[in-house]
């Protein structure tokens, strides 16, 4: 059973199946979810408290010293597919104490000069954090495909380096969840349109857009392969449609409420007599 306006998990729902295309999926759809945009936002206002509530346990742990787990968000998607809103509105509920945000732009010389999982692997959250990562290692199977920025061998080498990393970091107690925000062409044409229109989202429009928005079908194509390859039981593939925001706010955080679930994190102990400290408060 679900929780909410939820008919079933948004963990099954979203998983992407074998054979699964991006171009089979309606970008505008709320697979799992019997709501409309209100309830939709009614329900992320509400599941923030479980989110918040599991959160501080798992950093309550870190601080206690105990704590032997992380989470690790990965948030992959076109331009404007909304990975900066989730970041605010989901994340944003959350104690940022906890949060470990990490935005991966075009890499450095220094990041360029060793392997594309080296700049990754030294951003993985702490154990008691929520990690994010605001793009990942998978643009260098995207972007670096697209654009042919290594050799095909060396493409073709990352999808099993990353799943290496991947299955190693779960061996060390982080629970990746992955999602790739899937929007459409004319919803993304909106929301450019929107961001040159009005000067206060001028700072967010990167003339660069429209060069990768060209390529469109070529970066639906390296999706594909990626949920292809590196979908694992250990780290599986969630495609959110992204055309509606509050439908893939909702959705993440239910991944990640999910997650946290999984660990179950616990209040830890007092290390501390807690009558002897109730005793000497009184007393003071
Ligand atoms: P944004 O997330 O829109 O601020 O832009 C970040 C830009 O960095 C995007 O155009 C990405 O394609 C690019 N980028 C991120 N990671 C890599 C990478 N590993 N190789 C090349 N370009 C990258
Ligand atoms: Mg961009």
């Amino acid at each position: 059973m679900g929780s909410h306006g939820w008919r079933t998990t948004a963990r099954t729902e979203l998983r992407v199946s074998r054979g699964f295309h991006l171009d089979d999926l309606d970008a505008s759809a709320t697979p799992g979810y019997d709501g409309d945009k209100k309830s939709g936002a009614k329900d992320l206002a509400l599941r923030a408290e479980r989110l918040s509530d599991l959160q501080e346990r798992l950093y309550a742990e870190s601080r206690a010293g105990v704590a032997r787990n992380a989470v690790l968000l990965v948030l992959q998607g076109m331009d404007t597919a909304g990975k900066g809103g989730i970041v605010r509105h989901v994340l944003g509920s959350v104690d940022p104490q906890g949060v470990q945000l990490q935005s991966f732009g075009a890499p450095s010389a220094e990041e360029l000069a060793h392997d594309f999982l080296w700049r990754i692997e030294r951003r993985l959250p702490k154990h008691g954090f929520i990690g994010v990562f605001d793009r990942s290692h998978y643009e260098d199977v995207l972007v670096g495909r697209v654009r042919e920025l290594a050799s095909p061998e060396e493409i073709e080498r990352r999808y099993g380096a990353i799943n290496d990393f991947e299955a190693r970091a779960a061996a060390s107690g982080i629970r990746i969840v992955k999602v790739m925000l899937h929007l459409s062409r004319d919803e993304q044409r909106e929301r450019l349109q929107e961001r040159l229109d009005r000067p206060d989202k001028h700072w967010k429009y990167n003339p660069g857009d429209i060069d990768d928005r060209e390529l469109w079908q070529e970066y639906r194509e390296a999706y594909d392969i990626v949920f292809e390859r590196t979908s694992t039981d250990i780290a599986p593939w969630h495609v959110v449609p992204a055309d509606r925001k509050w439908y893939a706010r909702l959705a993440v955080q239910e991944l990640l409420i999910a997650a946290l679930e999984d660990i179950d994190p616990q209040w830890p102990a007092a290390s501390f007599d807690v009558e002897e400290e109730k005793r000497r408060l009184a007393e003071s």
